[in-house]
């Protein structure tokens, strides 16, 4: 028998203590040592966010009505997000629990556009290879059509083969800004063309750079357009909870002109429970996650962006130079700002990765190819000079034949042997199922 509810309370000193104990095996993202998962903007920011959160931790965003607060903190954050990204007057948009829901929310719309503009039975989107897992994931949970576009050698998505790829049903062509794995962004001015010259939609992925991309640009960091100052980009995902330091729960999904949101919503009028209507997919909606966007958009301000966007190029800059400075290592395609992958043509990255998992490092492992991720916040700007004579020290023993320490290694040259991606999928899920075994 697993654990069970106690049968009498705990005092609220005990039960704190108890979870700060908690902590003690969890990823140490404040010293730096991690790339991925979370996003520091500092103590000062951290602890805005949790008064801000607290104060409205009770709030409930499903109903504008009860609380017009919420209401005019979302409307505000949207407007904020669009005119960030080259939206006019008519953008709109909503907040949503994350990137995930956000562009769940614009293949949502644009399916119900293509059914009810277009006509299209089951319509159908092409997505480049690199576009983040939540295209796939809302492909499978919306009953849609799609393809993968492969990439170009500089990992862009090859827009020609994409433009094969289109037939009647397709309604959506997408392109990320930038893509996660490689930290390039697509040519989303030719997408949008292609886009518009077919009559359908385009949405750009800017979950991760929708709060960086227009600070680095301020900074004058020469960037391709990615906005909606592109003809034809139709619709946006940008996420409050990576590069915009909001609390976890908060992202935004855009539309160019109000009447595509529209084909968002969902409303149900033959409930007893009355009538009902939601705006994204979540039925209950956090009032702490949007008052804490909120605030820190506030607090924060352009000139607070901007230093932190900053921050993230000096360090990154810095640690793309090292890196290329060791022998065997390279950074993989042109990565635009702090997000980045590098990989090898000598060594085996992986082994790499492990050795540096020993020296309490944190680095994501990608494939095809092999390579090593890192996402820059203001957390690394302190640990660029040891993070480098770490990965100068590990790669030289590596090249030296050292054995590097067990780790994931051997899954991931397990894993890149098996021809049959299924089986790797029930590989997964037997993993999944195992970490959520009861306690
Ligand atoms: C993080 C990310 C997502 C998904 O966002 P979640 O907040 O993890 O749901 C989608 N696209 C890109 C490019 C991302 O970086």
């Amino acid at each position: 028998m697993g654990k069970t509810l106690p049968k009498t309370g705990t005092p609220r000193d005990a039960v704190m203590q108890q979870l700060k104990a908690l902590h003690a095996d969890d990823a140490k993202w404040k010293d730096g040592k991690t790339f991925s998962l979370v996003y520091f903007a500092g103590d000062e920011v951290s602890a805005l966010l949790k008064d801000a959160y607290g104060e409205f931790i009770a709030e409930n965003g499903l109903s504008p009505v009860a609380f017009p607060s919420l209401r005019q903190m979302e409307c505000e954050v949207v407007s904020m997000a669009a005119s960030l990204l080259g939206g006019d007057d008519d953008a709109s948009g909503t907040m949503t629990s994350g990137g995930t829901e956000s562009i769940m929310m614009a293949i949502k719309a644009a399916r119900e556009w293509g059914k009810k503009v277009k006509g299209v039975k089951r319509p159908h989107l092409i997505v480049p290879a690199s576009a983040h897992p939540a295209f796939d994931k809302a492909v499978h949970y919306f009953d849609v059509d799609y393809d993968h576009a492969p990439l170009l050698p500089d990992f862009r998505v090859d827009v020609a083969a994409m433009e094969k790829l289109i037939r009647p049903e397709t309604v959506l062509l997408v392109g990320s800004a930038p893509s996660y794995p490689h930290g390039v962004i697509d040519d989303i001015t030719a997408i949008a063309a292609l886009a518009k010259s077919k009559g359908i939609l385009c949405h750009v992925d800017a979950c991760l750079g929708g709060f960086f991309l227009p600070f680095a640009r301020k900074l004058g960091r020469p960037l391709p357009p990615f906005d909606f100052a592109v003809e034809g980009v139709t619709s946006m995902s940008a996420d409050l909870h990576k590069y915009g330091y909001a609390a976890k729960g908060a992202s935004v999904v855009l539309y160019r002109s109000g009447g595509l949101r529209r084909h968002q919503f969902f409303t149900y009028a033959g409930w007893n429970g009355g009538l009902y209507a939601s705006p994204s997919f979540c039925g209950t909606r956090p009032g702490g996650a949007i008052a804490a966007a909120w605030a820190v958009m506030h607090h924060l301000g352009e000139e607070g962006y901007l230093n932190r966007a900053q921050s993230i190029l000096e360090s990154t800059k810095k640690m793309q130079d090292g890196i290329g400075k060791i022998p065997g290592l390279r950074v993989i395609g042109e990565p635009v700002g702090g997000v980045f992958a590098f990989g090898s043509d000598s060594l085996n990255v992986y082994e790499l990765g492990d050795a540096m998992d020993a020296r309490g490092w944190k680095l994501d492992r990608q494939m095809n190819p092999a390579a090593l991720h890192v996402m820059v916040t203001p957390a690394h700007a302190a640990v660029v000079e040891r993070f480098l004579s770490d990965l100068t020290q590990c790669a030289k023993s590596l090249a030296a034949g050292e054995p590097a320490p067990d780790g994931s290694a051997a899954m991931y040259g397990m894993v890149g042997t098996i021809p049959d991606r299924q089986q790797v999928d029930d590989f997964l899920v037997e993993f999944l199922d195992g970490l959520f075994n009861r306690a």
